[in-house]
């Protein structure tokens, strides 16, 4: 069985179709998201729609599916960031909201997997996992031996067999024992540097878990944003990884 796990779509429809026809590549089997499917770039409901066609086994919701699903009033915003949520909620019908609202904020696959967006520990503060000392207390609400989250736009790995260590992985063999907690970067605003989309593979059978890059149209989607009338930072930023 191998799973694709996608995070932080953010609303990038070229980013998710190129991680999906890469997908189709490798042969997987079965789609798990880790929520912000909206939020940033300009093609927020064709990626909702996208990932409900998938043969997904469990969605999360992120911080950015939150604020677009719900009607509150965006106080303590700043205005470029109150105005894209209000893009996006404008983008979105309302059957497509109220999914987005009904999804929980993290789950259990099986006895050996949890997803959340953000943190185990209290998942709706939306915290930010960077260093081991936070994934550590993460895992102290860990009782799979894999957790897969996102957030951070950063693809890093931690693991915990007595002490918790971390850092940068291309591929990790998950050994018995030892407890991972693992970020899968973003597929549509990758921070790290690096461009390209970013998921994961995990396979159960040979027990390995492989971060994937796969180059994608950037100008298509900047183009986009800009005739969406969105900030001109958020085409930017695309094309630094940044
Ligand atoms: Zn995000």
């Amino acid at each position: 069985m191998k799973y694709a796990i996608l995070g932080d779509i953010h609303a990038n429809f070229e980013a998710l179709d190129a991680v999906l026809a890469e997908c189709e590549r490798l042969k997987v089997d079965k789609f798990l998201c880790i929520g912000d499917i909206v939020g940033y770039n300009a093609d927020p409901g064709r990626c909702v729609e996208t990932v409900q066609e998938l043969d997904v086994e469990v969605v999360i919701k992120g911080n950015h599916d939150e604020q677009a699903s719900v009607d509150t009033e965006l106080i303590g915003f700043n205005p470029q960031a109150a105005m894209a949520i209000e893009w996006t909620r404008n983008q979105l019908s309302e059957e497509q909201r109220l999914w987005l609202a009904s999804l929980p904020l993290r789950k259990t696959l099986d006895a050996r997997v949890t997803l959340v967006h953000a943190t185990l520990d209290v998942p709706e503060r939306w915290g930010y996992i960077f260093d081991k000392f936070t994934a550590a207390a993460c895992m102290n609400y860990q009782f799979t031996a894999l957790c897969f989250f996102g957030h951070t736009h950063v693809p890093l790995a931690f693991s915990k067999f007595g002490d918790v260590s971390g850092g940068r992985y291309d591929e990790l063999k998950i050994e018995p024992g030892h407890k991972y907690l693992i970020n899968v970067g973003s597929v549509g605003q990758p921070r790290d540097g690096d461009p390209r989309a970013a998921f994961v593979m995990y396979d159960p059978d040979d027990r390995m878990v492989r971060l994937h890059r796969v180059e994608y149209d950037i100008q298509a989607c900047q183009e986009k944003i800009r005739e969406a009338g969105l900030p001109e930072r958020l085409a930017q930023r695309l094309a630094a990884g940044r």
